[in-house]
């Protein structure tokens, strides 16, 4: 897998219990950053993430919009789980 996306930190940025919604700022090693969308309702499972304009992509470089993020949140979410960068105090 594209070691450019390698996740350095995630940090809750919004969460609403009512509807199961969480929402987190990840931090890739190159200083990227994105926001995932969380949902834990029925079952805790990635629904989006969404690349900051903060730095150019760092898959295809550009300043603006793409999906490059986008293709590749399976990936996101298997370091989330793998990593455990979302632990439990961070879902509730
Ligand atoms: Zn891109």
């Amino acid at each position: 897998m594209n070691s450019k996306l390698q996740i350095k930190s995630v940090t809750l940025a919004d969460k609403d219990m009512k509807s199961g919604l969480f929402q987190y700022i990840m931090t890739l090693a190159d200083g990227s950053k994105a926001r995932l969308f969380y949902n834990s309702k029925p079952e805790w499972h990635l629904t989006g993430v969404t690349r900051l304009l903060n730095v150019p992509c760092p898959l295809c470089m550009k300043d603006y919009y793409c999906n490059c993020f986008e293709k590749n949140a399976a990936f996101f979410d298997r370091q989330v789980t793998e990593n455990e960068l979302i632990p439990a105090s961070m879902r509730a």
